[in-house]
């Protein structure tokens, strides 16, 4: 029987290759155990094997060789690329940098504000403007938005993008935005910084993987499924790494979000899962951020689980902000008006600063 948690070596290669030709050359060096579906195939171009026994180094470096393949990654037993068992060099947190420069992660802690859903380009420019002179880093909001009805808005699609990208031109604020279906990353890539993987996504695997390896230069924000495990929200994270290490990723370029988890609970919306922070944070080397709006659900509590969550240790925060909330078109009952934000940010950027190490010396 193979071990619980074997050995995996991760093969890269060139979209254009045969996968069938690289599996049997892979075959042919030993690294297909039997019985079971012991092979992974993700588009564009990826193999998973478990030879279940470390490989002989000989046959990897074969594996190397073949000219179809550009890259590939041993995982020791018990080790995952959310870890950062590929190889980034050090411990601690695998800051995200993104194009202009800010980095997640990286021991301050970043609001990322916006509205739920981009309604106009005036609207997001608007909000864009105020979130940022509150002292929000980067501007988030939904053009393809997941819905639980099929009769509520469901976004302005790439229009939506354009907006987004405009609010950019003008604040210099990157954007996070989601993608919801495989066929919507490449688009949403094009306008993006960071691609949002909502909670009702988690599970999706081809989303995961393609977000990922269209991602090289930008980042993934994953939210965490609402009725996810974290481990199962890890194994989510994993997907997307995969992804990364196909385009030639060097960084992980992946933030994690908890959002609320469904409970017993009906008073809040989800219910911010807080211990899941410093358990994300140990076990990955992810940044770790929180989303205090879709957990509160009503905008009384955004506040008391923002600071929550600071206080917990939280990487940054995903705010919704709207400058008329009460006339949003989704998420109108969680969404701050900028006077509230404003206040938010005083709030937790105090606690921040209470929460930071001094330097040895200090
Ligand atoms: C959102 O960010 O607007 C959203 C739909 O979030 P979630 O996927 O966490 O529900
Ligand atoms: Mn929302």
């Amino acid at each position: 029987m193979a071990p619980a948690s074997p050995t995996r070596i991760i093969v890269c290669f060139a979209p254009e290759a045969e996968a069938g030709s690289v599996r049997s050359a892979l075959r042919g060096l030993g690294l297909d155990p039997a019985p079971g579906p012991d092979w992974r195939w993700y588009d564009p171009g990826l193999l998973v094997a478990w030879p279940g026994v470390a490989p002989r180094p000989e046959a990897v470096e074969r594996v190397r060789a073949l000219s179809a393949v550009r890259r590939v990654v041993e995982l020791p037993a018990g080790r995952w690329l959310y870890d950062g068992a590929a190889g980034q060099a050090g411990c601690g947190t695998a800051p995200v940098t993104l194009p202009n420069g800010l980095r997640i992660g990286a021991g301050e802690l970043t609001v990322i504000a916006g509205p739920c859903s981009v309604e106009s380009a005036a609207q997001v420019c608007e909000i864009a403007a105020a979130v940022k002179e509150a002292g929000a880093r980067a501007l988030r909001g939904g053009t393809f938005k997941p819905r639980t009805s099929p009769y509520v808005f469901g976004g302005l699609g790439e229009a939506g993008l354009e907006y987004l990208a405009r609010a950019r031109e003008q604040t210099g604020l990157p954007i996070v935005t989601e993608a919801l279906e495989p066929a919507q990353v490449a688009v949403v890539s094009r306008y993006a910084d960071v691609i949002q993987i909502g909670s009702r996504s988690m599970q999706n695997a081809a989303l995961l993987v393609l977000a990922g390896s269209h991602s090289a230069g930008k980042a993934v924000l994953l939210k965490r499924g609402f009725a996810a495990t974290l481990d199962e929200y890890l194994q989510a994270a994993e997907h997307v790494l995969l992804g990364r290490l196909w385009a030639g990723a060097t960084e992980p370029g992946l933030i994690l979000c908890e959002r609320g988890i469904r409970t017993f609970g009906t008073e809040t919306r989800f219910t911010l899962d807080i211990g899941a922070l410093p358990i994300l944070q140990e076990r990955s080397r992810l940044p770790v951020v929180a989303d205090p709006s879709h957990a509160a659900g009503q905008r009384r509590y955004v506040a008391p689980l923002a600071c929550a969550a600071v206080a917990a240790g939280a990487d940054g925060l995903l705010v919704e902000v709207h400058t008329e909330p009460e006339r949003a078109w989704s998420d109108a009952a969680q969404c701050l008006d900028v006077r509230a934000f404003r206040a938010l940010m005083q709030q937790v950027s105090a606690l921040a600063a209470a929460r930071a190490r001094p330097a040895a010396g200090d």
